[in-house]
């Protein structure tokens, strides 16, 4: 069957760009290695898809500082991604930080709805269809594993990135359009949990709380946040260590990346050390660690007051001035040092890609092919956790699939 406009990877950005490319009037074939569609739109948020964020702050997007991402989040802006959704039928909630996802809480309903609209609207869906070759001649070719080959005059790679490679996720595409002359960097796992030392925070496997922290890589803030951590046995995890590790993911192997948490968010070493003070004097016969009981997780006072030299059975009346600042300086600013990130199976995106510097950021064409368009996370383009990585695989599938 002839097309016009041929779309490799059928997930968020090439569900977007066929749509996007059929409604201009191409005939569009869409190709996806597996048998159904957007296996990463189904298992994110864990299940329930947070498809977008109501902040189009451009920082939330990391695109190695050159400015790419700007034109397609700004031509397929954050109210035309939400006027989409709901013209499809999703209709939104917004949650916290302004993350929003579907009011039927399921990411189903978005590949549902989104494979419905494409098939309605004449996008051709090849399942099981793993393009293995790529070729350029008059237009280009794509041929598959199982030896079918696919003609279009154009055609839109959105593979994705290798994160989650159980489900998919590879790095098929950026094979493919480097040996048409593109170049990629090196990729990294990001928003993903962080391997540390583990001989200090390991017994709080399991352990949740409220706190801010900064990334720091060879001693210099990079990013910081406040959000909900967890401990796990290999070292840290929760949302807001998943969303520092996308800055420090690609230092890590030099082993000056480090993690520094406030177990008291907005407070520093002086106002805690005030609050535990007035705690004390109030509540002598306490013991160390039980007067923190009501301000910290139970479970975190006993692992961190021994190891800043506090028997976690002192009683509050024997904190010496010296121990109360020292717990104090400790619990704002408590230093974990980084050794690795957690592999590609656990992180929800890549960090690296395809290099932008040779794509036209207007219409995501490639200036090495052209009638090549490349859109979503095989770019390298990556973003914060909360839904942007979404909005930018919605805007750059958009772009692309006008483009073309
Ligand atoms: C566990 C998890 C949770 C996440 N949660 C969120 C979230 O809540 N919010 C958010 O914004 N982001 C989330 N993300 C990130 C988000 O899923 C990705 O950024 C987004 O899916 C990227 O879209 P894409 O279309 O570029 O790539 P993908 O969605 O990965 O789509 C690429 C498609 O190409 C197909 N493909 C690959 N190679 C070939 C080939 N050779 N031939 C044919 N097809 C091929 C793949 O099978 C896949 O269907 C999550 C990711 C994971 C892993």
């Amino acid at each position: 069957m002839p097309c016009d406009t041929l779309v490799v990877g059928g997930g968020a950005a090439g569900l977007m760009a066929a749509i996007a490319a059929v409604d201009r009037g191409d005939r569009v074939t869409l190709l996806e290695k597996n048998d159904r569609l957007g296996r990463k739109i189904l298992i994110s948020g864990n299940g329930r898809c947070n498809l977008m964020n109501t902040d189009s702050d451009l920082a939330h997007f990391h695109d190695a500082d050159t400015g790419f991402a700007r034109r397609a989040l700004e031509a397929f802006t954050v109210e035309d991604t939400l006027a989409f959704f709901h013209d499809l039928g999703i209709d939104t909630r917004v949650e916290k930080r302004g993350r929003v996802f579907p009011a039927s809480n399921q990411a189903t309903s978005l590949v549902r709805l989104l494979e419905d609209r494409a098939q309605r609207t004449g996008v051709r869906i090849v399942y099981s269809a793993d393009a293995s070759d790529l070729v350029k001649s008059e237009g280009y070719s794509v041929t598959t594993a199982d030896g079918q080959t696919f003609d279009a005059d154009r055609v839109i790679m959105t593979t994705g990135g290798t994160s989650a490679p159980s489900i998919g996720g590879s790095d098929d595409g950026i094979r493919l359009v480097c040996a048409l002359g593109h170049r990629s960097t090196s990729f990294y796992p990001g928003l993903v949990p962080l391997e540390t030392e583990r001989s200090t925070l390991h017994k709080l496997q399991g352990v949740r709380a409220m706190v801010s922290a900064e990334a720091l890589v060879d001693g210099k803030v990079v990013k910081q946040d406040e959000w909900e951590i967890l401990f796990r046995y290999y070292g840290l995890s929760g949302l807001i260590i998943l969303n520092l590790s996308e800055a420090v993911a690609p230092f890590t192997e030099g082993g000056n990346v480090s993690i520094r948490i406030n177990f008291f968010p907005g407070m520093d070493a002086d106002t805690l050390e005030e609050k535990l003070r007035g705690r004390w004097n109030r509540h002598p016969h306490r013991s160390a660690a039980f007067s923190f009981t009501g301000l910290l997780p139970d479970k975190i006072p006993p692992v961190l007051l021994p190891l800043l030299n506090i028997p976690s059975d002192r009683p509050a009346a024997g904190i010496t001035q010296e121990d109360g600042r020292r717990i104090a300086e400790g619990l704002t600013a408590w230093d974990v040092r980084v050794l690795d990130t957690r592999p590609f199976a656990e992180a929800e995106v890549m960090v690296g890609g395809i290099v932008t510097d040779d794509i036209d950021p207007r219409s995501l064409e490639s200036r090495i092919s052209p009638g090549l368009y490349l859109a979503g996370e095989m770019l390298n383009v990556h973003a914060d956790l909360g839904g942007f990585n979404f909005q930018w695989a919605w805007s750059s599938g958009w772009i692309a699939g006008q483009g073309a």
